[in-house]
């Protein structure tokens, strides 16, 4: 069986990435990528601004004892005109641009006021607490590069500079849908045997943080000829066609060989637990996944190799994935061969890392990962592990705190 690295880098050599971009606007850009070297349109500030709420002194001004007029206000939006003469001093408050002729901003704390009279009760440094023009960004600097995914930092940082447009990878298009006869969209009243397809809603919502465009295709029954037939319709739209269920060695397993015969499968079956039966290959131009149909070995098998592969297709370099070391409380059961991803719970404990695994970790429950931040990666040669051992966990994409508390 093909182990997890390997089918990566196999996974790698399939993936070409989707070169056509679009202009778009800034505000509608969280989640893409970015296609082309964004550079500053202008300095930022655009002007020299105080940092502080204070008084703008000229230079002969900036000793201690120094009694000075104050002859006007410079406020953010509304500057005083005029040049700042030996012996007066402006009163200006954050943001507001420097009347010509500053040399620094005393804080107000630092000056006895007395009517329009100040007297300073220190020394100044020239340049002090005034931003120079282009301190932030200088015009022309780079902002962002060709493979930075937006998000709100890079955008308000954007906005912040003037830019309004910004060119991005199109996104991806990705036709979905899920094998099974048993399957029906929540919201219907359940039939006899049958289970709310919960692969679909899980693949929607992990790539909605994504650059793709979901083409979903509903639920397909387990029939060789429904299945080749869509696998053709979407072969037609998409650049990655994913598939849940029907990849097993089970009687109703037909999606394996509906790619097969509409178009190759480059490797099926892979080293990993959950998600061992993942097939992976090509329909016309799109790349296919076929994703397991429990639950956690689609979600698992989701984010090893249909999230990094979206990513590449839109260009972005591949990042090392957030690893961290931790120490095991309670015991991982594992037979030696499978790379296993186990669904923890990871918390510090003075200076270290502690993680325990959620429970029961059956492929089919979804509870597992309910409470989970993390995977604890149980590697193949591993005979079980024990309360103590020191784990590689990886921390799952989800917000599940404010800064504030931890
Ligand atoms: P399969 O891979 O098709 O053999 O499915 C394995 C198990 O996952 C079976 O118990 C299926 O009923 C279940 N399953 C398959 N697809 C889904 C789905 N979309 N949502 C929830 N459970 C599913
Ligand atoms: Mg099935």
């Amino acid at each position: 069986m093909l182990n997890v690295d390997d089918a990566q880098r196999k996974l790698r050599d399939l993936t070409v990435r989707v070169l056509e971009t679009e202009l778009i606007p800034l505000t509608e850009a969280t989640g893409r990528v970015v296609a082309a070297t964004v550079r500053a349109p202008m300095d930022l500030p655009p002007f020299d601004a105080s940092a502080m709420d204070g008084y703008a002194l000229h230079a002969n001004d900036l000793n201690l004892g120094r009694e000075l007029v104050v002859v006007g206000e410079s406020r953010a939006g509304h500057a005083h005109l005029g040049p700042l003469v030996p012996g007066s001093a402006v009163r200006i408050l954050t943001g507001a641009p420097i009347p010509k002729g500053t040399a620094a901003v005393v804080i107000q704390e630092d000056v006895a006021r007395d009517g329009d009279q100040i007297l300073l009760n220190g020394s100044i440094e020239a340049g002090e607490n005034i931003r120079r023009r282009g301190h932030d960004v200088a015009k022309t600097r780079s902002l962002v590069a060709s493979g930075d995914r937006l998000d709100a930092y890079k955008i308000s940082w954007l906005a912040a500079c003037g830019v309004t447009q910004i060119t991005v990878a199109r996104r991806i298009r990705m036709a979905l849908f899920s094998t099974g006869d048993e399957l029906i969209d929540p919201g219907n009243p359940l039939g006899p045997g049958q289970i709310y397809d919960a692969n679909r809603v899980a693949l929607r919502e992990l790539v909605s943080e994504r650059s793709v465009e979901v083409l979903d295709l509903g639920v397909i029954p387990d029939d060789p000829t429904a299945i080749k037939q869509t696998l053709d319709t979407a072969s037609e739209a998409a650049d990655i066609i994913v598939t849940s269920g029907g990849v097993s060695v089970g009687d109703a397993d037909y999606v394996k060989d509906a790619v097969d015969q509409s178009g190759s499968i480059a490797f099926w079956k892979i080293a990993l637990k959950p998600g061992k039966p993942l097939a992976v290959g090509r329909v016309g131009k799109a790349l296919f996944f076929g994703l397991p149909g429990n639950p956690v070995s689609t979600i698992i098998t989701y984010l090893l190799f249909v999230a990094p592969t979206i990513d590449r297709l839109c260009g972005m370099p591949d990042n090392t994935p957030y690893r961290l070391a931790a120490i095991l409380q309670g015991s991982i059961e594992h037979r030696q061969g499978r790379r296993e991803y186990v669904r923890g719970i990871f918390e510090t404990k003075g200076n270290h890392v502690s993680v325990s695994p959620t429970g029961d970790q059956s492929s089919n429950r979804l509870a597992t990962f309910a409470k989970a931040n993390c995977l604890i990666v149980v590697p193949e040669e591993a005979e079980g592990l024990k309360t103590g051992a020191v784990v590689d966990i990886l921390l799952l994409p989800t917000d599940r705190g404010h800064i504030w508390t931890g």
